[in-house]
């Protein structure tokens, strides 16, 4: 007998409860602005933010929160974050020119690009934006343009190869721990980086241990008292993003879902993902080897209370990140992008056709391309909603993969085969939840000459919206 679709619910604000029953909202919304459309909810951002700043006070830190907007393009968000009185995190030169455009004040910007051409630095220098440089050419460069315009650069120095449990974590970004102080020294007066204004520390760290970032603020933490018997004072540290969020309702739907994809790998039966993609894991001398390079999606310590174990980690002396922070009158600076946009955002696509390929799967076509819906994650691991325009007593529960409209074999929207309740009609809307945070943006492209989505938002009660409630970005 065959195995039951293993399901992963998803984690559901209220408002996407309230909106998904107001189909004739939606069918308007995409008739006007086309298929896909990304809908904001922006009292969401506002609560995320509040969350982080309550966390912050709660442990007598001094802190500051830089929204990192490359996770999402739409400039309401950006416009939200002078409401709420946070900075910006920007990573090129469109990101930042757009919030200098935007009316965002300098002191609420970070610059923290991975490549930064002459032209960049010399926009961000001019607007007084703090820099944060990666490496020796880097300060070379701003150095020769700063003094060229007779001006100092404020810049924070980005640094990494912390050392935890043994270890030296892999980073080719930013400054070794062990190198970064002589490079910095360098600003003193009278030296080769003197139009340097230094003001603080940076790291941004792959994956999410909070292990490893207590262990990279402490050792920032003594590059700053070094530094300071240099006359060299650090106003903040600057952790970068990567707090966790929970998207999954259930830790034992997570669990099952992996025990099955497993299984279904290893037996080669039943398979659960397009073609039994292992999504990381995979079948060597009937053994499951590797794991999921997926997101991982299902966490207890997630947004506040990551933050606050963060806070609250110690060093072999006993002494916590956040009393060492006060100690030596340090901010705290946050650059998180996904964390921000929990449960902000949802996006919602047509059914242009249903189909059986060649191996006799149901195919669900959809008014949009992988793109439009991708992460450096090999899957997005939740289940959609389906929207039926028309009302059917008759149920006859189905299987479906969901494809979009790249002229790629492998613009299959979500690897996962999909359990529905019917087999969705040309019209009916398929809704994917939580996907503010890179799902929508971030490889989005424009191959075919597909339009790019419609981003739209709102901000009204969520129980009782119209049409004319939302906003496009454009
Ligand atoms: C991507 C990035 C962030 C945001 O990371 P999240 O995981 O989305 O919170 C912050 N800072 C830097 C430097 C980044 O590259």
């Amino acid at each position: 007998m065959k195995n039951k679709l293993p399901a992963l619910t998803p984690l559901t604000a209220s408002w996407v409860d309230h909106l998904v029953q107001k189909k004739e909202v939606l069918t308007g919304l995409i008739e006007k602005y086309g298929s896909p459309i990304n809908i904001h909810h922006l009292k969401m951002f506002d609560e995320n933010i509040d969350l982080f700043k309550k966390v912050g006070k709660k442990n007598g830190i001094n802190s500051k929160i830089f929204y990192a907007r490359k996770a999402n393009k739409s400039k309401f968000l950006v416009e939200r974050t002078k409401d709420k009185n946070i900075g910006v995190d920007t990573a090129s030169y469109n990101e930042l020119k757009q919030c200098i455009e935007l009316g965002i004040d300098a002191n609420d910007l970070v610059l923290t690009a991975a490549i930064k051409n002459e032209k960049l630095i010399t926009y961000a220098i001019e607007n007084r934006v703090l820099i944060i440089l990666d490496n020796d050419d880097e300060c070379m460069i701003t150095q020769t343009i700063a003094k060229k315009l007779g001006k100092k650069a404020i810049v924070g120095f980005r640094i990494s190869g912390f050392n935890v449990e043994d270890k030296k974590l892999y980073s080719r970004f930013g400054f070794d721990i062990e190198k970064v102080s002589k490079s910095i020294l360098l600003t003193r007066p009278g030296r080769t980086l003197e139009n340097l204004d230094y003001t603080g520390l940076h790291f941004h760290l792959d994956g999410y241990s909070i292990k490893e970032r207590a262990a990279a603020i402490f050792k920032a933490l003594e590059i700053a008292k070094e530094l300071f018997y240099h006359y060299l004072k650090t106003r903040f540290i600057d952790i970068g993003g990567g707090i966790l969020i929970n998207y999954l309702a259930s830790k034992e739907e997570w669990e099952t879902f992996q025990d099955q994809l497993k299984k279904a790998v290893l037996t080669n039966t039943d398979p659960i993902t397009f073609k039994n993609n292992g999504l990381g894991f995979s079948k060597v001398d009937d053994k499951i080897v590797g794991r999921l390079k997926t997101y991982p999606f299902y966490n207890e310590i997630n947004k506040g209370k990551f933050l606050d174990q963060l806070l609250n980690s110690t060093n072999a002396a006993s002494d916590s990140v956040a009393d060492l922070l006060q100690i030596q009158n340090i901010q705290l600076r946050l650059e998180p992008g996904r964390s921000l946009l929990d449960q902000v955002g949802i996006t919602v696509a047509r059914v242009a056709f249903r189909k059986k390929d060649s191996n006799d799967n149901t195919l669900v076509g959809l008014e949009m391309n992988m793109s439009q819906m991708s992460s450096s994650s090999e899957d997005f691991l939740l289940d959609p909603k389906v929207i039926f325009l028309n009302y059917d007593e008759n149920e006859s529960p189905s299987e479906v993969y969901f494809v979009g409209a790249y002229c790629l074999e492998r613009d299959v929207l979500l690897q996962r085969r999909i359990s529905v309740k019917r087999i969705p009609e040309i019209g009916d809307l398929v809704v994917f939840i939580n996907t503010a945070g890179y799902m929508m943006h971030f490889f989005e492209t424009e191959a075919h000459l597909f339009d790019l989505s419609c981003n739209l938002a709102f901000t009204s009660d969520p129980d009782a919206l119209k049409l004319s409630d939302f906003r496009s970005d454009e």
